[in-house]
């Protein structure tokens, strides 16, 4: 197992300052301070109902912060417009009786790149066969949504987020999805696209998450930057009340929160 150990460096894709953000007048994250560069692996860990999923809602824009800011710093488009972001949903999310193939959900991708009501085009319906290729989906293209296995459900749903090749993915809880064998090969899929965009991984399930990243933040209600500091099993232990085999693992670059309570 090989981590890569140096931190992130160079300006960041995206920038958390001083973020709140909450439900009803109720604050659930304060305080959040956090960057994601170019080529990130971050993973974002933390107990349930501890913000993780908040985060993200205010990283893809659907929340609106209560406090502080996100800002982000697109390369591709030389700086100018939209940082591109692809999401994984939640799997508990997903309402697998909806009449959608798997050819729909993975185009439904590139919805945002057509005017709506018109078609796609043939070259969208060709990247995306070549995205169901490249997620072992060939030949289940006409087939609806409900008859699929966990395991080709997401790679449909992680087709979708990145067909349009988006300079930023973010998977939620991926590992909830119930095909195990496919998680091989799902890990293997995420060093690939690493390669060109940076990948911020969210669970709640550690041992997933520690074979993958680059680095990782913690979130329970704040989190902050913790640059070049070791993870250790003592560390894991005291925020994650359940032992971590760490043998060989060695220091993990990593961001992490302030106060604790769980
Ligand atoms: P995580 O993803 O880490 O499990 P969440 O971000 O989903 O945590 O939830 C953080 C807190 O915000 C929890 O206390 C949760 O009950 C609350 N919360 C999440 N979504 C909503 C919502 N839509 N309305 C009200 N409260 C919410």
């Amino acid at each position: 197992m090989t981590h890569h150990k140096e931190p992130m460096t160079g300006s960041p894709l995206i920038e958390i300052k001083d973020l709140s953000a909450g439900y009803d007048g109720r604050t659930v994250l304060h305080d959040v301070n956090l960057c994601v560069y170019e080529r990130d692996f971050l993973g974002i860990i933390g107990p349930n109902g501890g913000g993780k999923t908040t985060l993200v809602k205010c990283l893809l824009g659907l929340l609106k912060p209560t406090g502080g800011s996100i800002v982000c710093h697109p390369r591709r488009s030389g700086g100018e417009g939209k940082l591109t972001m692809g999401y994984l949903p939640q799997y508990s999310t997903i309402d697998r009786k909806f009449p959608i193939t798997v050819e729909e959900v993975v185009l439904s991708g590139l919805s945002g790149q057509k005017p709506l009501l018109s078609r796609f085009t043939p070259t969208q319906r060709e990247k995306a066969a070549q995205v169901m290729a490249r997620m072992g989906l060939e030949g289940l293209g006409k087939r609806a949504i409900g008859t699929l296995s966990g395991g080709q459900l997401q790679r449909a749903l992680l087709g979708r987020a990145v067909v349009s090749d988006p300079e930023v993915v973010i998977l939620d809880e991926p590992s909830t999805y119930i095909d195990k064998r496919f998680e091989a090969r799902l890990y293997q899929l995420l060093a690939e696209l690493n390669k060109e965009r940076a990948i911020i991984l969210v669970s709640h399930d550690i041992g997933t998450v520690l074979q993958q990243v680059k680095s990782i933040a913690c979130v329970n209600e704040t989190l902050d930057y913790h640059p070049d500091t070791g993870i250790t099993e003592e560390w894991l232990e005291r925020n994650f009340n359940c032992p971590i085999e760490l043998l060989g693992h060695g220091t993990l670059p990593h961001r992490v929160l302030g106060e604790h309570k769980h």
